[in-house]
């Protein structure tokens, strides 16, 4: 069973954020493009919410951070960090030099939700819900398309470029015979939800404590809650019992025990995010590219793996567009999006990788500091200090800007 009237130019598998900003922002440049998302909706587990001022810039560049600023969100203009109990900023994003001088705070689906519907004002996008890619059309040593499974069957969709934005567990990077290099994490993460008062108002933050890391975001109707444990120590948490896991989460929230008692009956509350951080050594091959997370899956470190999976997006339609609106993208091109990308994911991991070990290992273990790392004690001291971290985490490395244009206005 054939899946298209017409071969599109373009096949994306992963509606995430680089599979869907790269959908739109070719599909606006006039070139025929169908993305492929396993899920039924972007209603799933929480995976960041964060949109930093680059992606915002990305949205002004495009003509449409008005309204998506219209959408409910909250602005964060500084990270904040608490050190112990002892209230202190850690990144300053208002001296960007940015339209947007802060962090926007949004459902990372309805994020996803504005830019397929600013996408689908193109004749070109064909977004395919439910629809998973399953393995790739190899021809003579080049990839050629994918086969598709989604609610009408299994069928195939041929295009002359296959680009893998399917996430950290990708199915076409091992599919196309690309391996990741590891680099370690000596930590995961239990997310876990606990319901938000009328009224109640936090800011944004991780708090650092003697052998503890916690983060708290505020998600309107929720907090949702971060617990950092050292890589692997899930059953150890498990093993001193969810009462003194609760009696922990209220302390290091500072929420009554009632509350945290209510949400987290048990640790199937608690969902665990295993901490990789790996890197591919070549992220193409003839017809075929990974972006975002499936070519670098990055640390949750400064929160960042949204911001390099956007710019990753803009960087490959800058380069991808017009060869695929005159017929193809060749080897070259798609070695140009790798060179071009490569120092900003290799700077970034590598500077997760020096806090990962310098700072959080030393945190988590037993023989923990009392006192915050030096680090973040000259953070909290020194305001323009600050405006570092602000850069690395609002703007990344290299910050793309949008140079394709748009064949026909919606
Ligand atoms: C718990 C958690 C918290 C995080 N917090 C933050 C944060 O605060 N800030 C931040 O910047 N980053 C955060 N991240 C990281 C961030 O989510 C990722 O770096 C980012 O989403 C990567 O975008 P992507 O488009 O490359 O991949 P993904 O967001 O992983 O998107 C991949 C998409 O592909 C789909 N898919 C997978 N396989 C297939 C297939 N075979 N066929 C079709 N579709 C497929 C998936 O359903 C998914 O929609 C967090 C991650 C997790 C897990």
């Amino acid at each position: 069973m054939n899946g298209a009237a017409a071969d599109p130019a373009c096949v994306i598998a992963g509606g995430g954020p680089a599979g869907v900003m790269l959908g739109l922002l070719l599909a606006r440049a006039g070139v025929p493009v169908t993305v492929l998302e396993k899920h039924a909706d972007f209603l799933r587990d929480f995976r960041g919410d964060t949109i930093h001022p680059s992606t915002l810039e990305v949205l002004n560049e495009l003509g449409i951070l008005e309204e998506f600023l219209k959408l409910p969100h909250h602005e964060a203009p500084e990270l904040i960090g608490w050190i112990g109990d002892i209230r202190s900023p850690m990144a300053d994003f208002r001296h960007l030099p940015v339209r947007c001088g802060f962090i926007a705070f949004m459902p990372q689906w309805d994020f996803l939700t504005f830019l397929c519907e600013k996408a689908r004002a193109y004749p070109g996008f064909d977004l395919r819900m439910s629809t998973q890619a399953v393995s790739l059309i190899d021809e003579n040593g080049r990839v050629a398309g994918v086969r598709a499974r989604g609610p009408r069957g299994e069928y195939e969709i041929r295009a002359g470029l296959t680009i893998a934005c399917d996430g950290r567990h990708s199915t076409l990077v091992p599919a196309a015979g690309l391996t990741p290099r590891g680099f370690g994490a000596p930590m995961d993460v239990l997310w876990f939800k606990i319901s938000k008062r009328d009224g109640e108002n936090r800011e944004p933050g991780g708090r650092f404590d003697a052998g503890r890391i916690f983060i708290l975001i505020d998600r309107g109707d929720h907090y949702q809650c971060g617990y950092v444990i050292a890589k692997d120590g899930f059953e150890a948490v498990k093993s001193k019992g969810i009462e003194a896991f609760r009696a922990e989460v209220a302390r290091l929230a500072g929420l009554e025990d009632a509350r945290v008692a209510a949400d987290l009956k048990s640790f199937a509350d608690t969902s665990l995010l295993s901490v990789a951080v790996n890197r591919l050594e070549k992220w193409w091959r003839p017809g075929f590219l990974a972006i975002g997370d499936a070519a670098h899956a990055m640390s949750p470190v400064g929160g960042v793996g949204i911001n390099l999976a956007i710019q990753d997006a803009v960087a490959a339609a800058n380069r991808l567009a017009a060869p695929l609106l005159a017929g193809g993208a060749d080897d070259a091109d798609l070695a140009a999006v790798e060179a071009r990308r490569l120092l900003p994911a290799r700077l970034t991991q590598w500077a997760q990788v020096q806090i990962q070990n310098r700072i959080i290992r030393p945190a988590l273990g037993d023989a923990a500091p009392s006192k915050p790392p030096l680090f973040f004690r000259l953070l909290a001291r020194f305001a323009f200090l600050r405006r570092l971290p602000g850069r690395l985490v609002g703007m990344g490395v290299r910050p793309e800007h949008v140079r394709t244009g748009e064949a026909a206005g919606p």
